[in-house]
Parts: C-alpha cells; structure tokens; sequence
C-alpha cells in the first residue's frame, strides 16, 4: 500500500505456523491488564481497528471475565482496576445476568464482567491480507523456504528460497524483514545476527459444537487452560505455554489433554462429558533478550529489531512477538522501519483502509452460510455437510491454486473440520480435486492419505464416546468406498513377462 515492490516467501501454506494454531480470540487486552499493560493497550487499540477494516473476519462474540471457585477473588478488583489504567473497556454484571447469557456456566461463579472480546478467523484474514496485497502489486510466493539469507560485506542483499519442485530461486532486496515467529532465531542467525526467541508451546481443543456463545475468561492472571472461545462451530478450550527447544519438534502430551479437560470442566461443568473433535498446538514466538525462568513471564508485546543497530548489518530486519490480534500494527512498525532504511516518508493506511470484503463493516455472523446454503438448496451438491462448503466454491478454491493440498484446501474453506472430521466429505473432494487439478490416480491416493494421516494425528490422542465411533465409522467408510489401505501411490508399470501373475504386497 505505500507503493514498494515487495516479494513474501513462506515455507508452507499461509498460516500454516502459529497464525492458523491459535485460540482464534481477538483480545480485548483484559488477560493483560493486570500483567502485561503495554501488551493490553495494544490489544484494545487494534481491537478497534481491526473491527473497522477486517469486519467480514470477526464475529463479535463479547467476552467474559468470570471469577471461578478456584481463583482468588481478590484478583477481580485488580482486574478492573487495571483495565481502567489501560483503556480495555468493562463493565461488571451480576452473576444472575452472566449466568443467564451463557446458562452452561459454572453456577458457582462469584463475579462477572463484560469486555470487548471477539473471535477472528486466521485463515480468512491472512488470505483477505494476502489478496489485498497482491491488489496492490505484491508477489506471494508460498511453500518457498528460505535457505540463505544472502549479504554483501555488512549488508544484507536478499534471501534464496528452495521452491517447491526443489528449485532455488535468488530474490534481491533493498530491505529484508524476518517476520518468521518463532523461527525467528534461524533466520537471523543465516545472516549472523542474533535474535533469542523462546518458542513457547500451547495445545487447544475444539468440542463438537458450541458450549458457550461469547469468550469465557478466567478472572485470574493468566493460567492453563483459562479461555474458551466460540469459534465458528466449535468451541475451543486453550492453552497451556511450556518451553519448547525446537519450534519444530514437541508433542502434545495425554496429560495435557486431561489438564485441558479438568479446566474445561471449571468453567462448564459436565465439559469433560462433551464430544471433543481434535487436540493441536502451536509455537508461540516469545522475544526477550535476556531469557526469563518461565514462558509465561515474557511480555506479550512485539519488538522490530534494526540489525544494523544491533548486529552491524544492515539492510535486515525482525519483526517478532506480539499477537495474532496485534499484527497489522507490527506490520505498520516494521514497514515504517523498512521505510526509514530506504529514506521514504510515505505514510501507513492499514488502519484505515478495509480489508476486500470487509469494505461494509459487517461482522460474520455464525448461520451465515446456513442462509446462503438455503438460497440454493437445490442447485448445487454440497460437499461438507458439517461445514456446508458447496461444490462451487470447492472448485473454485482447487482452481485458484496451483497444486492445493486437501489441508490447504481444508484450511480455505473449512473443508472437513466439523463433527466427522473428513469422514463424509474427504473422498467426494479427492475425486474432484482429481478431476479439477487432472491428478493421475496416484497422485489422488497420495493426497487423501496425506490428508488422513493429518488429520489422525489430531484425533487420535482424543478418541472416547460419540469421537471414537465416529472415527470407527469413518475408517469403514474409507475402507468401503476406496479400500484406502491398499491404494496404488506409484503409477502402474508394465511388469515383465516372467513376473506376471506374481502376487505383490500392498504398498505400505
Ligand atoms: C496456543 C496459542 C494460542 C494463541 N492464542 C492467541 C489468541 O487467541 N489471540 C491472539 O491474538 N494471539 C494468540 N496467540 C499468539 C499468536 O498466535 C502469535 O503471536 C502469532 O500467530 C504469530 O504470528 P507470526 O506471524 O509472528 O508467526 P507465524 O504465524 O508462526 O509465522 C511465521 C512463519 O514463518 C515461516 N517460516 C519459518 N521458517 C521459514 C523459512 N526458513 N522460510 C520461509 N518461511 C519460514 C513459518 O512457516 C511460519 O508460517 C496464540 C499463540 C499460541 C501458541
């Protein structure tokens, strides 16, 4: 939007680091107020602008802040006092009143308060972000990892990417910014810079359906497994933050699962009997230079990093911390460093300018496409029921990419993310994907295992009740339908004559 010629290069898919693993809560700033202010002041004051210019991305739940048996009641009058110091709006309701908006609450709850929460979905902000970059000359080359960052004596003169094919591709730059979350100290060290981020991991679980239908908060500083967002269908329990060597390699253990559940059940009892879909994690990016004991003591507030000024190489910058909820205003910071690097003077308009499709300021409304499947109820084969994604749009996504995965397409469009999780959904879109992308059969067999395998990995640490037999349900399926087990994954070749009729065993 400031008119230079900029290029993004991501590893993966957009979103496929922490944005796209996260709790989907834009922050009113009240889990900070109390222990973090600067990083409270900076979630109410983007919380207002996001909802003017990335509307269509956020469903404006409200949120909670609700005093449980087992949290310090002391700690409410804190809380309200510090959201007064930092601007973060709320208001206290009776417990009768709280209790009447979301009748699954913990009954026992001593005090209530109103505040700004909302939910916001990531993967339609960054692909909104995405396209109203490219509207504005942008290259966005995804699944284009960055193997060196190049330098010219004390000067940093762009990167090198492998591309997906295994190319290199060599791209020249006047100004590079490191925006690479928790990967941030690799990247800056391919340039011998130093940048300590601590990568700290969080696990969150979505139920079948919503239990609550505004953000519930713990009235507490912040602890496990204190939030529970409504998020599209779903409602997601979260998180935990434990330090983590490798932004790459940590597992999610059972007893953080059974954490999850027992803090779930805090703030709704009978939570632990709920249908869970699936357990994930991700890596939050922790900038402090001089690390502290634990995680969860590290400012919540992003930082730019001028190399020049720190390393003594210029042209190179990171951008690092922060929120999910805070990122236009660690892009606005980092651009306006960029800019200084190249002597410009030209002003930020993210914050004024709406996202395309949010240019009528309307918030998404849960039941949307529900309306819209009704519009054309007889027209179109749907193709996820739980998510209600129509064969049109399904296409459309498979056709705008130039060789989609089914969990980039999942992702998308929320193809397979509700209550069976793929079971119903996954064979129908392979077999469009086959014809839409002109795959060989192999080529399709290799994309649905890839998709299940997945998928599994979140479903199978969970599996109890109605999850287990919809699990069980779906293996049929896949077995019945496509004999999955036994799917050819390389392209037939002609045997020799000698060997015909040889049994050969299944790929595995
Ligand atoms: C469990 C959890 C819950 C959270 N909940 C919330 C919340 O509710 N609300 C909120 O506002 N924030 C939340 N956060 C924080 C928020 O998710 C993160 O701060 C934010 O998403 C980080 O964005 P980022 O762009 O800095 O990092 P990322 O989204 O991780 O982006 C960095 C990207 O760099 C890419 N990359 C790495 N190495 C390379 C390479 N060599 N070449 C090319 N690309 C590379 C990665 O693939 C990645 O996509 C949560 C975080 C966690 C972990």
């Amino acid at each position: 939007m400031r008119g230079f010629s900029t290029v993004l290069v991501e590893r993966g898919d957009l979103a496929t680091g922490t944005t796209g693993r996260f709790h989907g809560l834009l922050h009113s700033g009240g889990r900070y107020a109390v222990k973090d202010p600067q990083a409270a002041r900076e979630c109410i004051a983007e919380n207002v602008v996001l909802r003017r210019i990335a509307a269509d991305c956020i469903e404006d739940t409200g949120g909670l802040f609700v005093t449980t048996p087992i949290d310090d009641p002391q700690y409410a009058d804190r809380f309200i006092a510090g959201c007064r110091d930092t601007g973060v709006p709320a208001e206290e309701i009776p417990v009768a009143e709280a209790l009447r908006r979301e009748p699954r609450l913990n009954p026992r709850i001593t005090r209530a308060f109103v505040v700004p929460d909302a939910t916001v979905d990531a993967w339609k902000t960054v692909w909104t972000c995405a396209r109203s970059a490219t509207e504005h000359g942008a290259r966005i080359l995804p699944y284009h990892e960055v193997i060196a960052v190049t330098r010219d004596g004390d000067q940093v003169t762009g990167i090198i990417a492998r591309g997906p094919d295994g190319e290199q591709v060599q791209i020249r730059a006047q100004v590079t910014v490191s925006a690479s979350g928790a990967w941030a100290g690799r990247i800056a060290a391919m340039a011998d810079c130093r940048v300590q981020v601590l990568p700290g991991k969080g696990i969150m679980m979505a139920s079948s359906h919503r239990l609550v239908q505004s953000v519930v908060n713990r009235c507490e500083m912040p602890a496990d497994g204190d939030i529970l967002v409504p998020i599209r269908t779903v409602s997601v329990i979260g998180t935990t933050d434990t330090p983590v060597e490798d932004p790459d390699h940590w597992a999610i253990t059972q007893a953080e699962i059974d954490q999850m559940l027992e803090a779930g059940e805090n703030l709704v009892p009978g939570f632990t009997a709920a249908r869970m879909l699936r357990v994930w994690g991700g890596v939050r990016p922790l900038f402090q230079d001089h690390a502290p004991a634990e995680t969860r003591d590290v400012t919540r507030a992003h930082a730019v990093l001028d190399h020049r000024a720190r390393d003594g190489v210029g042209g190179f910058l990171t951008i690092t911390g922060g929120k999910f909820c805070t990122f236009r205003l660690m892009a606005q910071d980092a651009v306006d460093a960029a800019a200084e690097v190249l002597g410009s003077t030209r002003p930020c308009r993210t914050a004024d300018e709406p996202l395309p499709d949010s240019q009528e300021r309307r918030f998404y409304q849960l039941g949307s496409r529900l309306a819209e499947r009704e519009r054309t109820l007889t027209d179109e084969q749907l193709i996820c029921e739980c998510e209600l994604v129509r064969r049109g749009r399904l296409e459309e996504e498979m056709a705008r990419r130039p060789a989609p995965s089914l969990d980039d397409l999942r992702r998308a469009v929320r193809l397979g993310m509700g209550p069976c999780q793929g079971g119903f959904c996954m064979f129908r879109a392979t077999g469009i994907l086959h014809q839409v992308k002109h795959l060989s059969a192999a080529e399709a067999s290799r994309a649905l295992l890839a998709f299940l395998e997945e998928r599994w990995k979140g479903v199978y640490p969970l599996l109890h009740g109605d999850q287990l037999r919809q699990a069980r349900l779906d293996d049929w399926i896949f077995q019945g339908v496509l004999d999955v087990e036994h799917l050819p994954l390389t392209a037939p070749t002609r045997q020799p004559e000698s060997a015909a009729g040889t049994a050969t065993g299944p790929p595995t």
